[in-house]
């Protein structure tokens, strides 16, 4: 089924993998135009990756910033040959192990990948994603394809298609609709080329999971605004994942971030706010307000991470003034959950002592 928005971009509902629709949108890709599709982190906005002008288009329609690189998705290893100028064993193993799946790997990039595609660095990330229909876009187009989340630069990322058309109608040639994302949350960015593997973002595989097939450490990276230094993966140093309104996140002991979420809740009242709420399904039990998104349980952070950029956009619907979060343990997909409410939070966060 193909509809046409108002403002020129085609719609593309695909029910399942042979769905006639995903061959129109990948003769798009390959003649050089956006198409934002969905995989099982969240929508990706894609391009031909070795065409620059179509790059350029991506740049373009988020507002991205140039230095920013993207990920080369692929549907098959042996296209992995095409992009990487070295592939280190551990990361060969990696692969076997995570992909189809949300892992994105650094490689030392082949000439033939465009310098706008990789942010001018030597280096190319790439990922096979673990979505039917993605899978099936990437083979019919048949070339590799530059992603990232089809957002405006800033926003939440999209883990449905209407989140995408928010963002991008009329900016983009088309998207293809398969329904809404299952993990939520973005693919996990490591870099294995040298020393200790470096997590360059969390996501959809964890650290845990990373640690325990290859026998050592898997560390986050951690790197400041206010550090001189060149980030180690130039997405770092961009807000991201923003809703409308300023949102605080609380961090430490559950009990205490619930008070201190209270109190926060009753002084922007008495200020006339309009106040969001952004809590687990254990604290709903306990406490009331005007507009409260439950994003599932403590015990449950796969849940968490999946219904996470949905909640921070329907905030944006609700038109509150100012949103207040509960944090999360770190373990296991937590990383990524926290990881991305602090982004959204930027310099609000509340730590009320302790460790989640
Ligand atoms: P997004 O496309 O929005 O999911 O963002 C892609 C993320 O991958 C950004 O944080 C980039 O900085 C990071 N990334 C992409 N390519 C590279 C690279 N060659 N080296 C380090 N980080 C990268
Ligand atoms: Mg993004």
């Amino acid at each position: 089924m193909v509809k046409t928005s108002a403002k020129g971009t085609k719609i593309f509902t695909a029910l399942s993998s042979d769905a006639p629709e995903i061959n129109a949108a990948a003769q798009l890709i390959r003649a050089g135009e956006l198409v934002a599709f969905p995989t099982e982190t969240v929508y990706g906005l894609g391009a031909h990756a070795l065409q620059a002008d179509a790059v350029a288009k991506i740049f373009a329609a988020k507002g991205r910033p140039a230095d920013n690189p993207l990920i080369v998705h692929i549907y098959d290893l042996s296209q992995l040959q095409s992009l990487a100028a070295d592939i280190p064993a551990e990361a060969m193993l990696l692969a076997q192990h995570f992909w189809p799946g949300p892992l994105t790997l650094i490689f030392s990039k082949k000439p033939g990948v465009p310098d706008i595609t990789t942010g001018g660095l030597e280096t190319v990330a790439v990922r096979l994603p673990a979505h039917s229909i993605a899978l099936a876009l990437l083979r019919q187009a048949g070339v590799p394809v530059a992603a990232p989340s089809a957002n405006l630069s800033g926003r939440p990322s999209p883990t449905t298609a209407a989140h995408v058309l928010a963002d991008l109608d009329g900016r983009i040639s088309a998207i293809l609709d398969g329904g809404p994302c299952t993990v939520g949350v973005e693919s996990t960015v490591l870099d294995i080329r040298f020393g200790e593997p470096k997590l360059l973002r969390p996501g959809g595989v964890t650290p845990e999971q990373i640690s325990a097939v290859l026998k050592r450490p898997c560390h986050l990276v951690h790197w400041q605004p206010e550090n001189s230094d060149a980030p180690p993966s130039p997405g770092l140093k961009y807000i991201h994942y923003a809703p409308r309104a300023p949102l605080y996140l609380l961090t430490g002991v559950p009990e205490k971030q619930l008070e201190k979420l209270q109190q926060l809740q009753q002084t922007f009242q008495a200020e006339g706010k309009r106040v969001g709420l952004l809590i687990s399904r254990e604290s709903a039990a306990k406490i009331a307000g005007e507009e409260v998104i439950i994003l599932g349980s403590r015990n449950h952070p796969a849940q968490l991470a999946a219904r996470l950029f949905a909640a921070l956009r329907s905030f944006d619907a609700k038109q509150v003034d100012v949103i207040i979060a509960e944090g999360y343990s770190k373990t296991g997909v937590g990383l990524a959950v926290m990881n991305r409410l602090q982004k959204a939070a930027g310099s609000r966060v509340i730590n009320v002592g302790g460790d989640e």
